[in-house]
């Protein structure tokens, strides 16, 4: 499982690094290139913290792949640039914004040596819709992803035995109201 953050943000990003440190938690973390220059300490501090940094455009377009080829392959290669400048790493991962993924895209982002990610679970945490919201977004999906690891021979994790025991009682302690 991993957890994304578009950023780096200034305010925001910070209190996400306390937080992961806190609970030992590593993540995502997702980054627009215009918002590198501006914020490489704060990129540094992710990869020191032992994040993963992925490339997430240049200016997070939802229509990457309808625009002209030019553009796409600037959207994803300078935005690799300036991950790899200000992290002194190049990115291992490309996400594309909103999920919109074209071959183009996929091979641009290949050519530099990227992997390509989407996601499982969107809590549409961005738009604010509450913590109880997120959370039973979250809870309501982790016995399905629990499955597929667990098809895929994944063992000895805490939570999936964790699913697996008491699935009922436990969603039900973690978020209320959703079954
Ligand atoms: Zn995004």
């Amino acid at each position: 499982m991993a957890l994304t953050d578009d950023g780096p943000h200034p305010y925001w990003t910070p209190r996400v690094l306390d937080v992961l440190a806190e609970f030992e938690v590593p993540a995502t973390f997702n980054m627009t290139g215009v918002q590198v220059p501006g914020n490489a300490r704060l990129v540094q501090r992710i990869v020191a913290a032992g994040h993963q940094i992925a490339d997430h455009t240049l200016n997070h377009p939802l229509n990457l792949p309808a625009l002209p080829a030019p553009r796409i392959r600037q959207e994803i290669a300078e935005a690799h640039d300036r991950i790899a400048q200000a992290a002194s790493a190049a990115p291992r991962f490309f996400r594309a914004p909103g999920g919109a993924w074209s071959r183009q895209v996929v091979d641009n982002a290949s050519s530099l040596g990227m992997i390509c990610v989407g996601w499982g679970v969107d809590p549409r945490d961005w738009d604010r819709p509450g913590v109880p919201h997120i959370t039973a977004c979250c809870c309501a999906d982790f016995p399905r992803l629990a499955h597929v690891w667990a098809d895929q021979g994944y063992r000895g994790q805490a939570f999936i035995e964790w699913v697996r025991e008491d699935l009922d009682v436990q969603i039900e302690v973690v978020a209320p109201g959703r079954r």
